[in-house]
């Protein structure tokens, strides 16, 4: 996926979130405009207006980016299995 101006990229991933079963988040990933890593933003759900790449550490405004799409896995015991 190409990236997408903030704007557009806020209505995709929420296009996506409502087509998707409970528990699923997006990622937010940005590329450095200086070196060209894809950085991807840990905290779900969350498009930072700056970030700081991880290979070259430059500090930079967010102004486009992409997603993925990830599903949090429930840690609690199932029931029913003893
Ligand atoms: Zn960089």
């Amino acid at each position: 996926m190409s990236d997408l101006k903030r704007e557009e990229l806020m209505r995709a991933a929420q296009e996506v979130l409502d087509a998707s079963p409970p528990g699923s988040f997006v990622a937010f990933k940005f590329t450095c405009r200086r070196c060209g890593e894809r950085n991807v933003f840990e905290e779900p759900n969350k498009l930072f207006e700056r970030g700081e790449c991880v290979r070259c550490g430059l500090d930079q405004p967010v102004d486009s980016g992409g997603f993925l799409l990830a599903m949090r896995v429930d840690p609690s015991p199932r029931p029913g299995l003893n």
